[in-house]
């Protein structure tokens, strides 16, 4: 390996591999991945907490912690020369380090100052109660961040930074706090920022790495990447990329490397995922004779003309049917692009079709749902769209079972017993089944599962899947819906195993949404909630969307405290909206008081429905066409487009209000692009390219580590990952040529961090 120089590492301080080799007993040659890093490195209790905070157990685990960024020396400044709003690094002394307690907020607020050669900075910590703790007066630090000025008081012109991240380090780089500027041939040196935790700093694992690149590791451990791959892509081998990412002399050489590491994660997922479908291809299916004309009399009979898009998914769906294997669609559509009339069409086609070798009798369909709400809303399309027919139709979830048609009332639906239910799905006397979660509970038994839909359900994978399917039957064909609105290059990742199909217009005859971004002050938004005590005057209902549930925010300084559910709530009542009933929604309610929050609201006992974004996966509540998105920049644009989603299913003219505490230009140009978007999906890949990927509808369960998101940044890392994954299953899905890839695609699988 060869020997970089970083700043704030001094020499002395770099173990001799000599002493250190006395601290264990393991043989330097014998080091590999999975090797537990304690053997090599010696580790204190408050490291091992730290490490088991990253998820770091063993030597793999930390050479696969790539840092976030790079450092470069030339980035340090010293005090004097700071100027407002710059981000900068500064080396110093700190002094008057103190903790205190916000009056009004009980916010922790650490305090203190840095000094240099030159002068001496303030620097704010909030919530940040144990750093007072961790660093001592008069230590040597470097902090990292955004230098500030004081608007008001006795300290006004003052500068200070807020949040500035801080080490403890031990030398300060040549040439800093001297003359590090204007001298000629300064050095610019990369050096590696890790994501950190407490307890543990960068530069602790960055010892840790380069210790380990000293056991000789490199040489030992085996590319899970096919070479004819890398060599197609050019991506440096695994441990140039390890030396590259971790300490590299040049950014290219960085930014190779995480094209590497990114296209690895990917690749591996994409692996997963076909290799899934593959087995699912091999598997016996139903298969389904599709009358082609039955069905289009069937959508003839609808209350409305399908959208081209809807008959081109709806024509999708049946090639698919027919394939003789089991379908594996996920039908991607806005809230209101109409996907369930697409569903009912196919469970039409599946429903109507007989039983293997039989003359009669029919298929069975079963349909999931995430909420008790919309399983009994989509009980209630389905039977709108069946009844003509002699299909038994049925709703299970925790609360009880109905059946239509009921014996005495052959239009409507009656409540059974559980008991009953259960005897007549095991019977494939009841057809379509609609339900929540309790669906996939042992005790329902299908006697003809042939085809299982599954309406907004991100975390439903092949396990569920293979939960549905009876051991003994053949495998029920798959159509996962979704308006989640995600870029293309996430969905064809996550659903690698599916075959996407996008209805990209709306039904026609809406009216858009009319969106406007609400600027913080008194007047406009008094302006809004006067349009809105209009609305309710006139019997509308009205959503009003906050950031957070009841804590201040701690990622906020002391000035604005985002506005809270709870609070909010009770501000409105008391003030805004007198007179007017406002129920709250949020996270922290338990499922039954969601459903009988969002029941209220719907029955119009509630006028104001004061939510968190949990009302996002929604119902249709036709009466409420207003909704208010308090702190609106916190939101992703996709995000604030689902949200809105919630005012269009009346034929009231909707409102969107989109109120900021934000006054920069750029997040009102943003935010405005929300009036001109046409679908959720185009939000998100405008999202994706102005804020990145840490803003991606949705980013935490995904599942996908940053560098695996990097890639999601270019569709043709995503679109390389995809095909050579295919292609390496294509001939062999043992993967048998390729022992190192398949030991990797194993460890991975099994690693509850990376995929579900
Ligand atoms: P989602 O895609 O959100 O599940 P739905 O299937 O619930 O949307 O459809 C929303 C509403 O639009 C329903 O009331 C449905 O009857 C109606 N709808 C669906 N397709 C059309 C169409 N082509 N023209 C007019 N209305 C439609
Ligand atoms: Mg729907």
């Amino acid at each position: 390996m060869p020997k970089k120089k970083i700043p704030n590492i001094p020499a002395q301080k770099q173990p001799r591999p000599s002493a250190q080799h006395k601290q264990t007993s393991l043989a330097e040659s014998e080091v590999t991945l999975s090797t537990p890093l304690e053997s090599v490195i010696r580790i204190n209790t408050i490291h091992k907490k730290a490490l088991a905070r990253l998820r770091i157990v063993t030597v793999g685990d930390i050479l696969y912690h790539f840092p976030t960024r790079y450092g470069d020396t030339s980035e340090v400044k010293n005090i004097a020369s700071l100027t407002q709003g710059e981000t900068a690094v500064v080396f110093g002394k700190i002094s008057n380090l103190e903790t205190s307690k916000g009056f009004k907020t009980k916010l922790t607020m650490a305090t203190g100052h840095i000094t240099d050669d030159t002068g001496t900075l303030q620097a704010v910590w909030f919530n940040q109660p144990y750093l007072a703790k961790m660093i001592q007066d008069g230590s040597l630090v470097r902090i990292d961040g955004k230098v500030s000025e004081r608007k008001k008081g006795a300290k006004k012109g003052q500068l200070y930074m807020s949040n500035p991240k801080i080490e403890v380090v031990h030398k300060v780089p040549l040439g800093v706090g001297n003359s590090l500027f204007g001298e000629s041939g300064e050095e610019h040196t990369l050096y590696p920022v890790y994501p950190e935790s407490r307890g543990i700093s960068s530069l602790w694992i960055y010892h840790a790495v380069e210790r380990i690149f000293k056991t000789g590791i490199l040489e030992r451990i085996h590319d899970p990447l096919p070479d004819f791959i890398r060599a197609k892509y050019n991506l440096p081998s695994i441990s140039t990329a390890l030396i590259w990412i971790h300490t590299p002399k040049k950014e290219t050489d960085a930014a190779a490397a995480r094209k590497r590491f990114s296209f690895e994660e990917i690749f591996f997922i994409q692996l997963q995922k076909k290799k899934d479908r593959k087995e699912f291809e091999q598997e016996p299916s139903w298969s389904i004779r599709v009358n082609e004309n039955e069905v289009q009399k069937f959508v003839e009979r609808f209350p409305f003309t399908p959208t081209d898009a809807q008959l081109r998914a709806i024509q999708a769906i049946l090639n698919d049917l027919k394939k003789g294997y089991a379908m594996s669609r996920l039908l991607e559509g806005d809230v209101g692009s109409g996907k369930t009339a697409v569903a009912a069409a196919s469970v039409y086609a599946v429903t109507t079709s007989t039983p293997t070798g039989r003359q009669f009798g029919h298929l069975q369909t079963a349909y999931m749902c995430p909420t008790e709400i919309l399983a009994t809303q989509q009980f209630e399309s389905f039977i709108s769209y069946f009844s003509f027919l002699p299909i038994n139709i049925g709703l299970i979830t925790g609360s009880g079972c109905r059946k239509f048609p009921s014996k005495l009332n052959p239009k409507g639906w009656t409540d059974i017993s559980r008991a009953q239910f259960l005897k007549w799905v095991a019977s494939g006397d009841i057809h379509i089944v609609v339900g929540t979660h309790a669906l996939i509970q042992k005790t329902v038994k299908f006697k003809n599962l042939a085809y299982t839909i599954i309406d907004e359900q991100h975390r439903f994978g092949t396990s569920e899947r293979k939960k549905l399917a009876r051991k003994d039957a053949a495998l029920p064909h798959l159509l996962s819906m979704t308006a989640t609105p995600i870029p293309r290059t996430l969905a064809l990742t996550l659903y690698g195993d599916l075959d996407l199909t996008l209805l990209d217009s709306m039904p026609p005859g809406r009216k858009p949404v009319i969106t406007d971004i609400v600027p913080p002050n008194i007047e406009s938004r008094e302006a809004v909630y006067e349009k809105i005590r209009r609305e309710l005057e006139a019997g509308r209902q009205a959503y009003v969307i906050c950031p957070r549930i009841d804590e201040p925010d701690p990622t906020r300084e002391m000035s604005v405290i985002a506005k809270s559910v709870i609070a909010e709530a009770e501000r409105l009542r008391t003030t805004v909206f007198k007179g007017y009933s406002i129920g709250v929604l949020h996270g922290k309610m338990t499922p039954d008081q969601k459903d009988q929050a969002m029941l209220d609201f719907k029955n119009g006992k509630t006028h104001i429905l004061c939510a968190t974004s949990v009302v996002e996966v929604g119902v249709n509540v036709p009466n409420a066409n207003s909704i208010i998105i308090e702190g609106g920049e916190r939101f992703g644009l996709a995000q604030l487009h689902q949200l809105r989603g919630r005012v269009i299913r009346g034929n009231h003219q909707p409102y969107c209000y989109v109120f900021t505490d934000s006054t920069s230009e750029k997040t009102a140009e943003r935010l405005s692009a929300l009036r001109s978007a046409h679908n959720g999906f185009e939000l998100a890949e405008y999202d994706l390219k102005f804020r990145g990927t840490g803003d991606l509808y949705g980013t935490k369960q995904w599942g996908i580590s940053d560098i695996g998101m990097e890639a999601l940044q270019n569709i043709k890392i995503v679109e390389a990952a995809r095909t050579e994954a295919g292609a390496i299953l294509e001939d062999d899905i043992t993967l048998n040529k390729f022992p190192h890839t398949q030991a990797e695609l194993e460890l991975r699988h099994t690693e509850p961090l990376h995929f579900e």
